[in-house]
């Protein structure tokens, strides 16, 4: 709720604090048990930041994080410990991820031996074999080294590490980015089966939407720190009414054939979170901008209904929705 990070960035001859980044800007959104949370926009929105700050491994500037109804955002290291359990990552790269000189066996016992789990060494590997099987990968290669698998079978070992202490949230931090695109869809659709069959709750990190669209229940976009749309998956891709969420399902081919939608090409790269443009802070980029977005920040307005909302952050989005401006 509310959720916020700034960094601080220090400088001059008394190293002071002399701007801060902006990195997640007042972000709310709920995740339900057993459904994916879809979290869009391009490098340097501050989704990153947003899935480290909900995992506690930064700490929220203000805001609060609660987990089945217990706020969670200020409770100590030492309390947070049985609940890191609970939350799992995959990560981007899984070969950064995966330490080079371990096993696979030792990559997938380490949770254990931190959590003093499975300390029977039998127990212990029949849990890593399963680990292994549910991921489709072979027991046989257990005492393999990182190197010696494909970047899809990576990820897959990434992703039974992230099972390994039966998590109920997953963050998973643009997984099938690194990957061919024949790969992507195979490592897709194992987490959505994974999800099911565990009913664990995903927030999927992604810049770009083509790769999500399966997956996610909800979608949130954001631009520079800031929710702008958020709404079902359906609504998201069916009827976009954020001027950017626009300009990026424009450029998926497929939709442009379906939906007969004309490509915008986003004019511009997005501008730094140091300085965030004032008002609306699309307003550089925007092929609707009036004067009121340089002046006003739009606040997310829900322009669905209650049981369907539809969240929009757009002086215009009315006009938008009603097809009234262009
Ligand atoms: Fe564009 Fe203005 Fe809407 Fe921002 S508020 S998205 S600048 S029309
Ligand atoms: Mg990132």
């Amino acid at each position: 709720n509310n959720l916020v990070k700034y960094f601080p960035i220090n400088g001059g001859i008394l190293g002071k604090q002399i701007a801060k980044v902006h990195a997640v800007d007042d972000v709310t959104f709920t995740l339900e048990k057993g459904k994916t949370l879809g979290l869009v926009g391009e490098s340097g929105c501050g989704k990153s930041t947003l899935g480290r700050t909900i995992l506690r491994l930064i700490e929220p500037t203000s805001g609060s994080i609660i987990f089945e109804g217990k706020d969670i955002t200020n409770i100590s290291q030492k309390d947070l410990r049985p609940l890191r359990k609970e939350f799992q990552i995959v990560f981007q790269d899984p070969f950064a991820s995966l330490n080079p000189r371990m096993s696979i066996k030792e990559i997938l016992s380490e949770p254990f031996e931190i959590h003093n789990l499975y300390k029977n060494k039998n127990e212990r590997l029949d849990k890593i074999v399963s680990l292994l099987k549910e991921v489709g990968l072979s027991p046989e290669s257990i005492d393999r080294y990182p190197h010696e698998f494909s970047g899809g079978q990576r990820q897959r070992i990434g992703i039974a590490r992230a099972l390994s202490l039966n998590p109920k949230i997953i963050i998973c931090d643009e997984p099938v980015s690194a990957l061919d695109v024949s790969i992507q869809s195979q490592i897709l659709n194992l987490m959505m089966d994974l999800r099911d069959k565990y009913k664990l709750s995903y927030i999927f990190i992604a810049h770009d939407l083509s790769v999500i669209e399966h997956i996610s229940d909800n979608v949130a976009v954001m631009y520079l720190g800031k929710i702008v749309e958020y709404t079902s998956s359906e609504n998201l891709y069916k009827n976009p009414l954020h001027p950017y969420t626009q300009a990026l399902i424009s450029s998926i081919p497929r939709h442009n054939i379906v939906e007969k939608r004309e490509r915008q090409v986003l004019q511009g790269d997005i501008p730094s979170p140091i300085n965030p443009p004032s008002g609306c802070r699309f307003h550089t980029r925007c092929p609707f901008a009036k004067e009121i977005c340089t002046n006003e920040v739009p606040n997310l307005k829900n322009l669905g209904t209650t049981e369907n909302p539809h969240h929009v952050s757009c002086h215009f989005s009315k006009e938008i929705k009603d097809k009234k401006i262009n």
